[in-house]
């Protein structure tokens, strides 16, 4: 038997795993004690994974081998590697040959790993010309990079994991973090159960399994998180809980924001978020009085219109308060993916560039036309997720290229998304699983490697970097993300105009570590340079950044000087007006639907849905609503209802939650189409219940409201 140590691949918790495996077989996985994210702990998903390894294999869910399809709706046919890379060279220098780069683009996925979004970033940004280059992590944490950046001058979360054990006060919003960062629940657990006087608050919607042991719990009314905060800051400067010396020192902003939240009493924000005053008072007494406070968030803040702004918010409490920098206290966004931060960190979204930078900035994009060795960096914004199936839909993009991700079920809106997908002359879905709904619509199916069998580097919510290795070969003809994408680069080098300064090749790779010393180079003298780590140094164990040379140890936390990453060194407060969702409730649409995770289950459920342990938790969907409202709607549990939004409708079996209030329902987001399945008004095919949810987007991140859709209820009727 054989033993890697490697990094599970759900969550971005990062755990470390050590895979257990034979020959061509991964037999068994156990959580790595030596990995300073978890210790030796893994959660259910985690500790399934060699299963669902296997089942896949013997499922037959995995795809093994390149498929091509003549034509839409077709079967598609199995076709060599050469030629399916030849034809996806040609169809895209054809197209932009004709219509322009920016005809083109890719959608990514916070579960690639770190080499593999650098190697797509340069072939968009850098050989092709085009900053359509975006990823699923837009619906996942898009909203936290931009909430940083405004504030706190850089997207660089300033706590870790070993400020739970510091902290008195840990205040959770939009997370249900039992259940979707479990191991790191459960460090919070213990520091708990180490500090009787710490005091945990959740705000939530939903009373989640992480709100019902909160010592206190804001059921805050959807999308109302920012005036929250505000209430929150106009209760600790009555209170006189702000550290005014701090504010006065490493502070801009503060007096705007001192007017912006006079309005928002305790009355006031009771009755806009629908919560108890008395409970407002006590959140805001144990956040400034019980110190240090840690506040971890996540998609209840980041997938929301107004989704900048709470992360703002959030943020501006731990400024006034001085809660940031030291042992125990800090805003800490928890990101979903197990790579998101990987990214970013690499610049692979539409905004941004290499090593954290901006692509709006010209110094920025000319540092980075030299580290690549290209004449320039295009200037024009790319597409951001929502945009860029927006323009596909529109005919603008006609050719796109996905990986490892599965937008015809995690996108909002799907009947601008399918229609994309049908209209788009040519698609490609790099895929380790078959059975995506995406996979449809794809041209050229390239079977993609996965856990167990990936080589490269993941960074997790705390900026810490693991070592991601293979414990067995590439099963078929499956290939490394980074490596396919480097061979249909080379052939897209030979049919553009020559990009390469030095009239070599931009992607001389001979492995990832190749790739990931470039990405080094890369950070030299930036916020999260890493100049100091290596492929030799990370296999000694996972390392936290920035690390630059000659660090002996990355740095656990930021902004322990008081420094902030702006230009004058202080942080910002933003003063942002509350805006409500974008899509409230009315007479005709009377529910606000939310969605969240379920604890055994991972995103479309491609992995974990094979393995039939992993539905012994929750069987099957269904839609929750208030025993209440079951009541007065005189149904039965279990009986069929429509779910319908403006976008179309789903049906599903309704359960009774006292979890939900009353005009509120929740779906878990992670049922596909064989399960959640319906029609959009135009009679489009829909798939899960992301579909329901409105494109809206933050007008900074961004990033859609996936957490707020208006919905109407109504039994269905039986034959
Ligand atoms: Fe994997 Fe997250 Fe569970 Fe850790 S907590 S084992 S990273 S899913």
């Amino acid at each position: 038997m054989r033993e890697t140590r490697s990094t599970c691949p759900y969550c971005g918790v990062g755990c470390g795993v050590i895979i257990e495996s034979q020959g061509a077989q991964i037999t068994g996985v156990r959580g790595d004690p030596e990995h300073p994210a978890n210790f030796g702990r893994l959660c259910t998903k985690g500790s399934t994974l060699h299963l669902t390894a296997s089942a896949a294999i013997t499922q037959q869910t995995r795809l093994l081998q390149p498929l091509r399809r003549a034509a839409r709706g077709q079967a598609a046919q199995p076709v060599g590697w050469d030629a399916a890379l030849d034809e996806a060279a040609e169809r895209f220098a054809a197209v932009i040959a004709q219509h322009g780069p920016d005809a083109v683009g890719f959608y990514l996925s916070g579960q690639l790993l770190t080499e593999d979004y650098y190697v797509f970033n340069k072939i968009a940004k850098g050989l092709i010309g085009t900053n359509n280059v975006d990823t699923n992590s837009r619906l996942c944490m898009s909203s936290a990079v931009a909430g940083y950046k405004a504030t706190l001058g850089a997207d660089a979360p300033p706590a870790c994991y070993d400020d739970l054990k510091h902290a008195s006060t840990i205040f959770i919003a939009g997370s249900n973090t039992a259940w979707a960062h479990p191991i790191l629940f459960r460090r919070l657990e213990d520091a708990r159960a180490a500090n009787p006087a710490m005091k945990l608050i959740v705000a939530d919607p939903r009373r989640t399994e992480t709100a019902e042991v909160a010592d206190l719990h804001l059921p805050l009314l959807p999308g109302t998180d920012v005036a929250l905060f505000h209430g929150l800051l106009h209760l600790l400067m009555w209170e006189g809980l702000t550290d005014t010396a701090y504010i006065a020192t490493h502070t801009t902003g503060f007096e705007a924001l001192r007017d912006r939240v006079r309005e928002f009493t305790p009355k006031h924000v009771a009755q806009v978020c629908g919560l108890d005053e008395s409970a407002i008072v006590q959140a805001a007494r144990w956040f400034g009085q019980n110190t240090p406070t840690l506040s971890l968030y996540c998609q209840g803040l980041n997938q929301s219109s107004s989704g900048t702004d709470k992360n703002a918010a959030l943020i501006n409490l731990h400024l006034a308060t001085g809660q940031i920098g030291k042992p125990g206290a800090g805003p800490f966004s928890l990101t979903g993916q197990p790579n998101a931060m990987g990214g970013r960190e690499v610049g692979g979204l539409a905004n941004l560039l290499s090593a954290h930078r901006d692509l709006a900035n010209p110094q920025h994009r000319a540092e980075v036309a030299a580290l690549w060795g290209v004449p320039d960096v295009p200037a024009a914004p790319g597409k951001s997720a929502v945009e860029m199936f927006q323009a596909a839909a529109d005919g603008e993009i006609k050719a796109l290229w996905i990986s490892c991700t599965n937008p015809a079920q995690s996108m909002p809106d799907q009947t601008t998304v399918r229609r994309a997908l049908e209209r788009c002359e040519f698609v490609v879905l790099q895929e380790a699983f078959a059975t995506t709904a995406t996979a449809a619509y794809a041209d050229l199916l390239l079977p993609a490697t996965t856990w167990g069998e990936k080589d490269g580097t993941v960074t997790n919510s705390e900026r810490r970097i693991s070592r991601v290795r293979p414990a067995v070969a590439a099963p078929g003809e499956a290939r490394h993300d980074w490596a396919a994408a480097v061979d249909f680069a080379r052939r897209l080098e030979a049919k553009l105009p020559r990009r390469a300064a030095n009239g070599g090749s931009l992607f001389p790779y001979a492995g990832p570590e190749s790739v990931w010393n470039e990405h080094r180079e890369s950070t030299r003298g930036r916020d999260l340079d890493i100049t100091g780590l290596s492929y030799a140094r990370l296999d000694q164990g996972p390392q936290l950044w920035p690390c630059p040379q000659g660090q002996a140890e990355g740095r656990a936390r930021l902004y322990e000087d008081g420094v902030f990453a702006t230009p004058d060194g202080r942080a910002r407060f933003a003063a942002m007006a509350y805006r409500p969702v974008a899509e409230p409730r009315d007479a005709r649409y009377p529910v606000s639907l939310t969605t969240g995770r379920l604890r055994d289950h991972w995103h479309g459920m491609s992995r974990t849905g094979t393995l039939g342990r992993l539905f012994g938790h929750v069987a099957e969907p269904g839609v929750e609503i208030h025993p209440r409202e079951l009541v007065r709607r005189g149904w039965e549990e279990g009986a069929l209802v429509h779910v319908t939004s403006r976008r179309g409708s789903v049906m599903l079996p309704v359960r009774a939650s006292d979890s939900v209030a009353p005009a509120q329902a929740f779906v878990a987001m992670h049922w596909g189409e064989e399960f959640v399945s319906g029609l959009s008004p135009s009679g489009v095919r829909l798939a899960g219940i992301n579909t329901l949810m409105p494109s809206a987007y933050c007008p900074q991140s961004k990033q859609p409201e996936l957490k707020h859709a208006a919905v109407k209820l109504l039994k269905a009727e039986m034959p």
